[in-house]
């Protein structure tokens, strides 16, 4: 790790930070991806995780907040990462909204004082799809729109984990039905849409991240190639590991921090792993590593479609594709049953290629 990628700014887009504070959660979602790792483990915060989370987000895309459970049952711990998060940050809360009124007012008016204190752009991602329906009383997402964007400065957005568009759509139309004015609803893309009236425009985004089973998803199997599809016209750019809405050479990495202490790069969970608590860990050092590292480098800088062409097992990869709705997840299992053969191939590219991000 002694050689330092050159020109870091220029070489790596922005990061997207993920702190998934919590696991706790006792909504109970038929569906939860994390359902069998909920528990009472939360982020501890002292002065070298602070010091990270401030370096992280320093010229971040995107600071993430959500967990492995509801990040509302720790609204204090919430509010602990916001103040260590680097001024002028975008900053995404992700949260079923299911919690007690009271709390989510409450919380809403302190994230309304943080955001013009530190400058934050703060948006509130609430999840909407048929097992958090099933949980959410009638009127909850007119509710929780209502309060959230009397705020002033916290901005909402829906999410789907599935491209279940109907079911989406039904329930939202009927809640938002009794606001005044003609309620809309729009296709911004193959992953997007929005409600929206005179008074508001609500941004909705359909992911393929549902769970049935093991570590990998199986819901929904085939609709990876679609979402695969949806995410590069997004973007404008092919699919690899990495924050695609950067647009340098290298995508930025995407870091995720765990409620755990361990800190690691999205899909690359099972080769990588760092402590929240290591006072040597900085962006930089992050950077190196991916740089450095020929297996992570390939993955964030060749398309993934292309990787899997161009190794022996492609034909075995295909097959987990085509059960995978989720690039990330796909991409964690392969790895974990084929890193040995796509090193290889990075190190063969590497050796011809005249790399370089090492000076
Ligand atoms: S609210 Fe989120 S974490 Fe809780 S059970 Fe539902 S999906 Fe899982």
């Amino acid at each position: 790790m002694n050689n330092k990628p050159i020109k870091y700014q220029s070489y790596f887009g922005k990061p997207l930070v993920y702190i998934d504070i919590t696991n706790e959660c006792s909504i109970g979602c038929e569906f939860c991806m994390y359902r069998d790792k909920h528990g009472s483990s939360n982020l501890v915060m002292n002065a070298v995780t602070r010091a990270l989370i401030g370096n992280l987000s320093s010229g971040a895309m995107l600071v993430c907040i959500s967990g492995e459970g509801e990040p509302l049952n720790a609204p204090s711990l919430c509010l602990d990462v916001l103040e260590s998060i680097s001024r002028g940050t975008a900053v995404e809360f992700i949260s079923s909204g299911i919690v007690s009124w009271s709390r989510f007012d409450r919380f809403i008016e302190i994230l309304d004082e943080k955001a013009a204190l530190q400058d934050l752009i703060i948006t509130l991602r609430i999840s909407v799809d048929k097992w958090h329906f099933a949980k959410a009383r009638d009127g909850l997402y007119r509710r929780i729109a209502e309060r959230v964007l009397s705020s002033g400065r916290i901005r909402l957005r829906f999410r789907s984990v599935l491209s279940d568009y109907a079911t989406v759509k039904k329930r939202l139309i009927n809640e938002f039905s009794s606001c005044p004015g003609r309620i809309h609803w729009r296709w911004c893309s193959q992953i997007e849409a929005s409600i929206a009236s005179e008074e508001f425009v609500i941004p909705i985004d359909f992911k393929s991240l549902a769970y049935s089973g093991n570590s990998l998803v199986r819901a929904g199997g085939g609709d990876l190639i679609n979402y695969l599809s949806g995410l590069e016209m997004r973007y404008g750019r092919r699919f690899t590991l990495g924050n695609l809405s950067s647009v340098s050479k290298l995508p930025g990495p995407d870091i995720v921090i765990k409620h755990d202490g361990v800190v690691s790069l999205y899909g690359l969970e099972s080769v990588l792993r760092w402590r929240v608590d290591d006072v040597t860990l900085d962006l930089e050092m992050i950077q190196v590593t991916i740089s450095n590292t020929p297996l992570i480098h390939l993955l964030y800088s060749m398309p993934l479609m292309d990787v899997i062409e161009s190794v022996d097992s492609t034909e075995r990869i295909w097959e987990i594709l085509l059960q995978s709705n989720n690039p990330y997840w796909a991409v964690r299992e392969i790895v974990s049953l084929f890193g040995d053969e796509i090193a290889e191939l990075a190190a063969d590219r590497r050796a011809f290629s005249g790399y370089e991000g090492r000076s």
